[in-house]
């Protein structure tokens, strides 16, 4: 606690226990003032000033500590300096307290409880920044919620304290007025409670709403403006339109389809997209083949003397193209129309936010869902246009094998294809600007992937810019800038893989006013709505997360949304989304890291297993990585998980079900894994995690408990056969640790 904290919560606590010890509560009741009134209004017309400054005080004190009395107070400022006066000095008292309780609660508890309750904070903050203001204002016309109530909780927000100041002002004002009016009359009120009527507690619901409405209708005001100049069709052709048929559109258009909704699909290129035929699949494929050479050349570690794998290139990219084949037929023509789909191949332009072109035909659209996707960005590096370079939309056509391969870019995709491509014999450069590969990850993530890799003989240049591709005496070399030096590194190949840029200009958007990011992806709501409410997007074209998965996700939320949205509309929820690299080892992650965690402040705990450890893993000869659980500190509730090894991508499911579910460490450590699999790692590391919160001081005494039985049972004990507990009742404590209670399960 720092001594800002530390000297304020000594004042409150001062303060309070003064108030405690002095019982000032007897001064703040009605029956008491109405006792003493004629003396104190005595005082206060012989002391006018002074009786103003003190009252001021004592209020701003009162309120900004807490203590119950601020509406006697009220009516009391009434009684003793009128309407005009009372009211004035009680509205800026009233507020001023009100800012300095707030503030106190922020300095004491905010840190602390946003830490805590993470999750629950990043939407409140989200709430507060958007609507806030009209939130207390509304809290502050309709004295429902206890004064004091609103002042510490909003304490806890990120409401910058100048609005908190401002919109309690203005918002006490109604509630300010009629108290102290009552309390001109004081001498006929008997009770505070029964200073609001029905009808004015009505009265003060409608002011209060009244904010919240007008909002709205300025919304609807909105809404109608930006469709100005469009004229709504009388009659549509389809529920859905949807414009990309990849992971995104793909899957919109069967939850369309299959909740009987009508529906077109465009693809002006190949159906599926993407992940089909130029990423997730190819990739996944050459990485398997890939895989095998690795294997060969370690037959030593498998235990034979050795390997020798003959092959072509071009054998091995055909069977990426036969893989490809054989997974078309789920994103095929035939399978949509068969589905209720009806697809069209063409380039689909939007026209209005009603209409999409495509084949010189007009299709009227309730909803239109773009689903464009994203492509290779290519950066502008001096000379690249004279360099036949590849992207991995067409490196998936090379017959002859790159001898001299550089990889542009340190992301999964620069990292999976750099190891695939070396393994299957290509001498490897991979640049990259940033000090690190994968740089999203944490650093003993990407300390196990370039170990790996320079393992593999992969040249790794890490901190090295590229400047300027140049031909050479008919050599191609890249230049690239290191610690203030030029570096010149001579290829045959170059693969650019530094990003990917979303689809979004060339079919009506830029002419509908659309706008984007500042990543330069499409700007939709948390409803995936652009700025049209029937204009919705999703998969890379959006974002934030670039992957096929994540796209259909997204575009469960767009389908219902465009469809049911006048019934109900559901924000798309990215709280639990995983993702793996497949490189080797793979590297696995569903939520924060340690760098992200820290970044945003977040109080957390990290248990690691060490796969060394797993008696899988040592058969397989895959014994490296770790599995990296962070969790809320001091509960087993799970924040993010790392796993670095042999398969982390399918391993990661299990701790992506418990995120999903709210299931804690607890949990995973209770249930039951197949004995010898991975996947006992992911219990293995539950297991670390309680091991070192055993409960020392119990287990004292139990081990206490159990020599007193030792000895004054000896006798007993001696004539009768011994019982075991289970075993599971063991593991499940995990007074042992992971390993020890593997090999216990053998
Ligand atoms: C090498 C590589 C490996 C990858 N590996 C993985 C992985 O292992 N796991 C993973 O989850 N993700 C992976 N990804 C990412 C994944 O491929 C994408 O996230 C996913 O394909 C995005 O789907 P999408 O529907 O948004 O876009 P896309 O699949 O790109 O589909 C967009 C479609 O829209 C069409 N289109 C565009 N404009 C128009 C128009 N005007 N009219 C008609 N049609 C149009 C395009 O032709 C395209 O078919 C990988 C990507 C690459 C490049």
């Amino acid at each position: 606690m720092n001594t800002k904290k530390v000297v304020l919560l000594l004042a409150l606590t001062f303060a309070l226990a003064a108030a405690y010890y002095f019982d000032v509560g007897q001064y703040f009741n009605l029956e008491y003032f109405k006792v003493q009134q004629a003396q104190i209004s005595h005082y206060v017309s012989n002391n006018h000033l002074l009786s103003l400054t003190l009252f001021f005080v004592i209020y701003v004190t009162v309120t900004a500590l807490s203590i119950p009395g601020a509406a006697l107070m009220t009516l009391v400022a009434g009684a003793l300096f009128g309407l005009l006066e009372g009211f004035i000095l009680v509205s800026f008292a009233s507020t001023l307290g009100a800012t300095l309780a707030m503030l106190a609660s922020r300095t004491l508890l905010r840190d602390s409880i946003q830490k805590r309750f993470s999750d629950a904070f990043k939407t409140v903050n989200a709430g507060v920044e958007k609507e806030g203001a009209f939130y207390l204002f509304t809290l502050r016309l309709v004295p429902v919620v206890p004064f004091f109530v609103i002042n510490l909780v909003m304490g806890l927000t990120n409401m910058p304290a100048r609005t908190f100041f401002w919109v309690s002002q203005v918002g006490m004002l109604a509630g300010t007025v009629v108290y102290v009016n009552a309390g001109t009359q004081i001498a006929n009120i008997d009770s505070l409670s029964g200073i609001l009527s029905p009808a004015l507690m009505g009265s003060f619901v409608l002011l209060g709403i009244f904010p919240l409405l007008a909002k709205r209708a300025l919304e609807m005001v909105k809404r109608k403006q930006v469709y100005k100049g469009y004229d709504k069709p009388k009659q549509f052709d389809e529920d859905l339109v949807v414009i990309g048929a990849g992971s995104g559109g793909l899957v919109t258009a069967y939850i369309a389809a299959m909740v009987k909704a009508k529906v077109t699909l465009i693809e002006k290129h190949e159906m599926g997209g993407d992940c089909l035929n130029t990423g997730c699949v190819p990739s996944k494929a050459i990485i398997r083949s890939a895989k095998f050479m690795a294997d060969v050349n370690r037959s030593a570690d498998l235990g034979f003397r050795s390997a020798n794998v003959e092959f072509s290139f071009s054998d091995v990219m055909s069977r990426v193209q036969r893989v490809v084949k054989a997974i078309e037929p789920h994103d095929s023509i035939e399978r949509y129309s068969g589905l209720g789909v009806n697809v069209v191949q063409g380039e689909a332009k939007i026209t209005s936010p009603y209409t999409v072109e495509v084949n010189g035909h007009s299709i009227r659209a309730r909803n239109i869902v773009v689903a464009t996707g994203a492509r290779p960005f290519v950066p502008p590096i001096k000379g690249i246009e004279q360099i036949d370079y590849l992207t991995s939309d067409n490196i998936w056509g090379l017959k002859e094998q790159p001898k001299r391969l550089i990889v542009l870019g340190g992301g999964p995709i620069g990292c999976e294809l750099t190891q695939s491509f070396a393994r299957l014999g290509s001498d490897v450069t991979q640049i990259e600007m940033l000090p690190r590969l994968m740089i999203k990850e944490d650093e003993d993530v990407s300390l196990a992937v370039q170990t790996r890799f320079k393992q593999e003989g992969i040249d790794l240049l890490l901190n090295h810019r590229a400047q300027e591709f140049v031909i050479r005496d008919g050599e191609k070399i890249l230049i690239c800038e290191h610690e203030g030096n030029q570096v010149e590194i001579p290829f045959d190949q170059v693969l650019v893989a530094v990003g990917r840029a979303a689809n979004t200009k060339g079919f009506g958007l830029e002419k509908l006013g659309i706008e984007t990011t500042t990543i330069g992806t499409l700007s939709v709501n948390e409803y995936l709505q652009t700025k049209y409410p029937n204009i919705y997007a999703v998969g890379d074209v959006v974002g934030p997360y670039q992957f096929t998965h994540t796209s259909a996700h997204q575009a469960w939320y767009a389908a219902v949304n465009a469809l049911f949205g006048q019934f109900k509309k559901f924000k798309v929820d990215y709280s639990v989304i995983p993702w793996a690299t497949f490189t080797e080892p793979e590297v696995a992650r569903v939520g924060l890291n340690e760098q992200e965690a820290t970044h945003q402040g977040i109080d957390f705990e990290v248990t690691r297993f060490d796969v060394a450890e797993l008696d899988r893993a040592i058969a397989d000869e895959e014994a490296h990585g770790f599995v990296k659980v962070l969790t809320v500190t001091g509960k087993d509730k799970i924040l993010g998980v790392t796993i670095v090894g042999e398969q982390a991508g399918d391993l990661i499911a299990e701790y992506v079900m418990a995120m999903k579910h709210g299931i804690g460490l607890n949990k995973i450590l209770g249930t039951i894994h197949i004995y010898p699999t991975l996947s006992e790692m992911n219990k293995y590391a539950a297991g670390e995690w309680k091991k070192a919160r055993k409960p020392e001081g119990l287990l004292q005494w139990v081990e206490a408990f159990f020599r007193w039985r030792r000895k004054d049972q000896a006798s007993a004990v001696a004539n009768e056969p011994r019982a075991y507990g289970s075993l599971a009742d063991v593991n499940n404590t995990a007074v042992f640790s992971s390993a020890e209670s593997a090999r216990l399960t053998h």
